[in-house]
């Protein structure tokens, strides 16, 4: 079965468009958590960040930062949180990279899917240098 966001991309699937240039295509969400609720994704296809070249990624910022302006002006948010998910494990539906743009107001009902606690030091500094080591 071919990639839904492919297929918006090639046009054979509708979806409101809001703009796009040479790599990357942004479009309205169609089961948005707020009004506003907006997807950019590169019009090439990689599964999610696991394999996307990091200079897609540049490309991605560099549309969600004038999106994110843009929706500002327009529906005069209160915020607005940048939400991307990879992997079944980390939210993920839609196996074709994209980065969620989501209007926020005061007392809208979107919660934080983590409780904030505080972690152990030490764990935390192991942690990361085990991930500078890794890179
Ligand atoms: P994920 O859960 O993978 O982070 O996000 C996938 C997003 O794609 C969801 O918010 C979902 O509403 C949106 N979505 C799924 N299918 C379509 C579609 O056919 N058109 C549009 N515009 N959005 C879609
Ligand atoms: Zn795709």
């Amino acid at each position: 079965m071919e990639c839904i966001f492919c297929a918006i991309v090639e046009g054979k699937i509708p979806a409101a468009k809001v703009y796009e240039n040479e790599q990357v295509f942004a479009f309205m969400d169609i089961a948005p958590a707020n009004p506003g609720h907006l997807l950019i994704i590169p019009k090439q296809h990689y599964r999610n960040i696991f394999d996307m070249p990091a200079e897609v990624g540049t490309k991605i910022m560099e549309a969600a930062v004038p999106l994110a302006t843009a929706i500002r002006k327009a529906l005069n948010p209160d915020g607005l949180n940048l939400f991307q998910s990879n992997e079944a494990a980390g939210f993920q539906t839609v196996f074709h990279f994209h980065l969620h743009l989501i209007p926020r107001w005061e007392g809208d009902p979107l919660r934080l899917p983590w409780k904030p606690s505080e972690g152990d030091i030490k764990e935390i500094s192991n942690i990361a240098t085990k991930i500078q080591e890794a890179l």
